[in-house]
């Protein structure tokens, strides 16, 4: 195991940077109990893969359709949990992520929300039945509708962490990804600054963190870097989760490592489940 606190990780005898803190963390995790994750996503591989990353702290978050959602299923999971992470020294936290069908409405109870010790919330998993579409994929209006579900999930009281907003999966999407990025790029354009400010300080002010998630990267969505560098400057805090399906997404790649280090966060900057709720 790679213990970052002891190694520096090749940064010789200085302290660690907040951009190593972030990416000591990864709490968008998915198990095989998702049912779009791999079959090998079982506890006891997770964090054997989450560890040589060298992650501290890590969450699982499975989608909330997986289970029957009760408070015994709940318990169950967390002695699961628990029972996995016996005698290591990486901390593990129990998380769900769910989603926004629209203002108003999201996909789980604030009950049950409160039985997870946080709760990712997606503002765009258009592939699920019941959540409100887009009348089109025209920029503007895509715009509009993914800043109207932003901030829904913004003041919904279930969310602790934004799930990747504005990121375009092609897989939900069903567009090629280099067609998909330059929707996603003129679509970001067309977003009305002053509400999507707005949005973010009612996020900072309620410690409400946005998701850094590395797929849009992967996606090519690379116009989203400003996205990122506004929420820092916004001292909203970020969570970063690699929404892992299988294994080999669990650790951070160079690219987004550049990236963080590109940010200049502090430690107001990092999203802990510690300040849920
Ligand atoms: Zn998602
Ligand atoms: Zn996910």
């Amino acid at each position: 195991m790679i213990n970052l606190e002891v190694t520096g990780k090749g940064s010789g005898t200085q302290a660690r940077g907040q951009e190593a803190m972030l990416l000591a963390t990864n709490y968008h995790i998915h198990t095989h109990y998702s049912p779009c994750a791999a079959s090998e996503m079982r506890l006891p591989a997770i964090l054997d893969a989450a560890e040589e990353a060298g992650y501290e702290r890590i969450g699982i978050s499975d989608h909330c359709y997986s289970f029957d959602l009760n408070s015994y299923r709940i318990r169950d999971l967390r002695q699961e949990l628990q029972e996995a992470a016996k005698e290591r020294k990486i901390k593990v936290y129990l998380g769900i992520e769910a989603y926004i069908l629209r203002h108003r409405l999201g996909s789980i109870t604030p009950q049950i929300a409160g039985l997870f010790d946080y709760v990712l919330v997606a503002p765009n998993h258009y592939h699920i039945r019941g959540v409100a579409q887009p009348t089109r994929l025209h920029p503007r209006i895509l715009g509009e509708h993914e800043l109207y579900m932003f901030e829904a999930t913004i003041n919904s009281p279930i969310t602790d962490v934004v799930a990747h907003p504005f990121v375009l999966s092609p897989r939900i999407f069903r567009i090629a990804p280099d067609r998909l990025a330059e929707l996603a790029r003129a679509m970001m354009e067309s977003i009305d600054e002053k509400r999507l400010v707005g949005a973010l300080r009612t996020a900072q002010s309620r410690g409400i963190a946005i998701e850094l998630n590395p797929k849009f990267l992967r996606y090519g969505q690379t116009h989203l870097e400003s996205f990122y560098k506004l929420c820092v400057e916004l001292k909203v805090r970020l969570s970063f989760g690699s929404d892992a399906h299988m294994l080999d997404e669990i650790a951070p790649d160079p690219q987004i490592r550049a990236f963080v280090d590109s940010l200049e966060l502090t430690e107001e900057h990092i999203w802990s489940p510690e300040l849920a709720r």
